[in-house]
Order: C-alpha cells, then sequence, then structure tokens
C-alpha cells in the first residue's frame, strides 16, 4: 500500500483504521447480507448507526437536551442562506463578523435576504488576522451574531469566541471537534464534514432547539430547521453513507481521548510547522502569530518560482496538496484532526532539506 500524506484543504484525509473498516463493511454491513448503501434509511441496521452518530457528538460536546444534532445536505454553502432564512426576520438586523472569504461568503447570502451589519472586517488584510473580538459594537437586538470560526483559505482561527447578547452563529466548517469549546455560547453551529468529521455529503448542524421553533411559514419545508428537528434528519433521504462514516470518524476521536485529546494532538502538530516557518528566514508565516490557524498553515517563499518547485517536489516525496488556495497562492499545509504526526515530521524535514538547497 503506499497512501500519501494528503494535505488538501477539503475533502481531506480520514483515520486510515476508519477506511479500513468501512472498507471490510462495504459489500455486506454486520452480517445484514447487504451494504449500508443498500439499507432503507427507516430500517432498523441504518437507524442504529444514525442514532449512534448523532450520540458520539453530543457525547463530544458534553451537549444538552436543549440542543439537536442535524445532519443535512448542501454543505456549509447551504447555511449560508438557511441561517438567515430562518432566524433572519422581517426589519430585523444580523451582526456579521467579516474575517475572510468563507465569512464574506455568507455575508452575500444573508443580503439576499435580509439586513445585515458588518461589525468588523479583516477580509483583506495581510497578513490574515481576526478581527479584534473585544472591540465589535454590536446590534441590541440583533437576530445573531455570525462568525466563522476558522479561516481555511487565509489560515486565521478565531482563540476565543465572544459572548453575545443575541444567539451566537458558527461556521466551523474547519476546525469542528478539533479542540475544546463551550458549546453553550453558541445558537447555531455548522460545519461541512469534508474537513475534520468525514466524507462531503453531509453538513453538521447544532441548533438551540427553541430557536428551531422560531422560523417563518414562508419558507420552504425542506429548508426549515424544524422540519429536520421534527423528523430528526430523516424528514428526506440522508445521505446514509457519509453520515456511516462520519460515526466511524466519531468513534476514532473518542478513542483519541475526544476533544481534549484531539486538541492537544493538533497543538503539537501546528506547533512543529510553525517552530520550522520562525526559525528559518526562508519561510515567511502569512498569519498574525496570535491568530494562526492550528489547521491550515499558511506560508510564504521568497519567490513565486521557489513556491512551484517546493509543492512539486514535495509531492514527488508523497507530500500532496500543498498548494495554497488559487486565490492568495503560497503553500498551504491543512493538518485537520486525521492527519498523522509522521506527516508532519516528514513536512517538517522537507522543508529544513529544500532552505538549505534554496536558501
Ligand atoms: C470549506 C468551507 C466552506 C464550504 O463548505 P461546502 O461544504 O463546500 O459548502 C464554508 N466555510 C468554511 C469555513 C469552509 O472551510
Amino acid at each position: 500500500m503506499s497512501r500519501v500524506y494528503n494535505f488538501n484543504a477539503g475533502p481531506a484525509v480520514l483515520p486510515l483504521e476508519v477506511l479500513q473498516q468501512a472498507a471490510t463493511e462495504l459489500v455486506e454491513f454486520k452480517g445484514t447480507g447487504m451494504s449500508i448503501m443498500e439499507h432503507s434509511h427507516r430500517g432498523k441496521d441504518y437507524e442504529a448507526v444514525h442514532v449512534e452518530a448523532i450520540d458520539s457528538i453530543k457525547k463530544l460536546l458534553g451537549l444538552g437536551d436543549n440542543y439537536a444534532v442535524l445532519f443535512l445536505q448542501g454543505g456549509a454553502s447551504q447555511q449560508f442562506a438557511m441561517v438567515p432564512m430562518n432566524l433572519l426576520g422581517e426589519g430585523q438586523v444580523a451582526d456579521y463578523v467579516n474575517s475572510g472569504a468563507w465569512g464574506s461568503k455568507a455575508i452575500k447570502e444573508a443580503k439576499i435576504i435580509g439586513k445585515v451589519n458588518v461589525l468588523a472586517d479583516t477580509s483583506k488584510d495581510i497578513p490574515t488576522r481576526m478581527p479584534d473580538m473585544n472591540s465589535l459594537k454590536y446590534t441590541p437586538g440583533a437576530a445573531y451574531v455570525h462568525v466563522t470560526s476558522n479561516e481555511t483559505i487565509a489560515g486565521s482561527q478565531l482563540k476565543a469566541f465572544p459572548k453575545t447578547a443575541s444567539p451566537l452563529v458558527a461556521d466551523m466548517s474547519s476546525d469542528m471537534l478539533s479542540r475544546r469549546f463551550d458549546p453553550n455560547q453558541f445558537g447555531l453551529i455548522y460545519a461541512g464534514a469534508q474537513k475534520n468529521l468525514g466524507p462531503s455529503g453531509v453538513t453538521l448542524v447544532i441548533i438551540r432547539k427553541d430557536l428551531a421553533e422560531k422560523v417563518s411559514e414562508k419558507i420552504p419545508t425542506i429548508f426549515r430547521y424544524k422540519t429536520h428537528l421534527a423528523e430528526n434528519s430523516l424528514y428526506n433521504t440522508p445521505p446514509c453513507y457519509s453520515i456511516y462514516i462520519l460515526n466511524l470518524v466519531m468513534k476514532w476521536l473518542l478513542k483519541q481521548g475526544g476533544l481534549e485529546g484531539m486538541e492537544k494532538i493538533n497543538r503539537e502538530k501546528a506547533a512543529k510547522i510553525y517552530a520550522a516557518i520562525d526559525g528559518s528566514s526562508f519561510y515567511k508565516g502569512t498569519a498574525v502569530k496570535e491568530f494562526r490557524s492550528d489547521m491550515n498553515i499558511t506560508f510564504r517563499l521568497p519567490s513565486e518560482a521557489l513556491e512551484e518547485t517546493f509543492v512539486k517536489e514535495a509531492s514527488a516525496q508523497k507530500m500532496k496538496g500543498l498548494k495554497g488556495h488559487r486565490s492568495v497562492g503560497g503553500i498551504r499545509a491543512s493538518i485537520y484532526n486525521a492527519f498523522p504526526m509522521e506527516g508532519i515530521d516528514a513536512l517538517v524535514a522537507f522543508m529544513k532539506d529544500f532552505e538549505k538547497k534554496n536558501g
């Protein structure tokens, strides 16, 4: 077998043992004579998977019964629209923090639905950064406050979440379940699964149940959180296979010591690469230090030509996906939960070697 070190930003690396278990169960799931993909989403075999996945997420986050875990479709991009469709009532204002490309997209969609107040905008700042969350001037009575916890392209991450009077809504697509946080601070959290949680096709939404009730009857049934809450995400056929893999990833995450264990590993992984950047004058980090992401590590080399050679030579050594997002260039190492420590050590060794030859 020749698995590479997969630094892709999303879809991204999955735990090897998850893929191996899925492979052994692919054709026949637990002696049922068929694949889990072939089971009815309303049968007891699939239902056990569905319920176990929800319970694992509740356990990992310590969620109370006032929150619901939903499995939706359409990615985080659909949540950019669903959040204001459900929560931004007529005559209300929603506060948004624009911290980068993803924050900008969320704002663009919300503006189609209603009135948006941009609290702060660091989306064009170089070096990349998050706004100072202590100096924000919230709109009194705002429908909600929207933040992006980790800007996947910029490589910047919110290290602490603000305490807000209005419900706090977060796009956590690229750092969900990578570290500890207090979920009780939030009204709604969403994340496309394909970075830290599993394959694409399923979107995790955690919503405070009272907020799901607020929806206008003018919204089509499928776009209401209330619908999916009432039907336990079985209103329509869910992406059963994606949820099955997500469930295996959640079990794997629990084995890593849950969020506390995972956070420790993630810190250590990121610190190794940042140390390599800071210990050289050849590599330059693109994010302000206090906002550096533990998930997406972005840096530059002295020239674009060298960056191109870096990506090419790394690829030849089985380190794939290091090219920065097409909108910003540079190098991006995405090191989500499932990215192995040996891959970090391989990258750091490669960086030192590359600098010696080209610096
Ligand atoms: C990847 C990403 C998205 C887009 O997710 P889709 O599931 O492709 O819609 C949104 N927000 C953030 C922070 C992301 O990293």
